[in-house]
């Protein structure tokens, strides 16, 4: 599998990121876990246009999904031609949430995306096997474990601490976390982890490598962030950044 970082930025794009996407890649074929703002610029300058095979959305926040909305354009007016429908794994809401964002009178989108309502579980993607189950967020959200030809990758998605999180991270080789908030700060519970939290659930969950993900540019230190995270964890923890690449 290959992880391409192309957005990252929590909560709202910064000035050097957007937005949560990253693709992940197994033989030929491309899914896109989440597509926040900002993040289909960087799909065409990481990657290209039209190379999506499949989007799983985590949850329906702004910043994990709104960039599905211009995509619609992409896939709807090619110049080619019309793309066929894009399989899209999400929350059941999302149906309704792009179209009601592209446009209150032309609301359907069964023409650019065919979605599938996600429940945990475990189920196939192309050649992933999937993995998602309910995180500590306040809305349904779901942290994924990818798995191909015996290697894996787990994504938290937005969440604070929870066993289902664990879980999914069991002996990941790869575990892209997020760490949206500085430790030492009064943070709000069930909403968000810290970078030592971050650290916390790769030592439990005897993760191989920890990814830190969605830090907020304008509230928080990516260094602060960094150390908190080694502090709580022995093997190699890394702040991604767009463009970043790693095989698993
Ligand atoms: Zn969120």
């Amino acid at each position: 599998m290959r992880l391409t970082i192309l957005g990252c930025a929590g909560s709202f794009p910064g000035p050097e990121a957007a937005c949560s996407a990253y693709l992940v890649e197994a033989e030929g074929f491309r899914l896109l876990l989440d597509f926040g703002s900002g993040s289909l610029s960087a799909l065409q300058r990481y990657v290209g246009l039209n190379v999506v095979d499949a989007i799983l959305l985590t949850h329906l926040h702004g910043d994990h999904i709104l960039d599905a909305v211009p995509y619609i354009v992409v896939r709807r007016y090619a110049p080619d031609g019309p793309y066929p429908p894009l399989p899209v794994y999400a929350p059941g809401g999302a149906p309704d949430r792009l179209a009601n964002a592209y446009s209150l009178d032309e609301g359907v989108l069964d023409d650019v995306y065919t979605f599938y309502g996600l429940q945990p579980g475990t189920f196939p993607i192309g050649p992933f096997e999937v993995t998602v189950d309910r995180v500590n967020h306040p809305v349904e959200t779901y942290g994924v474990r990818l798995e191909h030809g015996g290697r894996s990758l787990c994504y938290s998605s937005d969440t604070a601490p929870c066993e289902s999180l664990l879980r999914l991270a069991h002996r990941a080789d790869l575990f892209l976390c997020e760490a949206s908030y500085l430790d030492g700060v009064d943070n709000p519970p069930d909403l968000h982890l810290t970078g030592r939290e971050a650290g916390e659930i790769a030592t439990k969950a005897e993760v191989g490598r920890l990814l830190l993900t969605h830090l907020v540019a304008a509230w928080g230190s990516e260094a602060m962030t960094h150390e908190a995270a080694l502090s709580a964890f022995a093997g190699p923890v890394e702040v991604v950044r767009p463009g970043c690449r790693y095989e698993i």
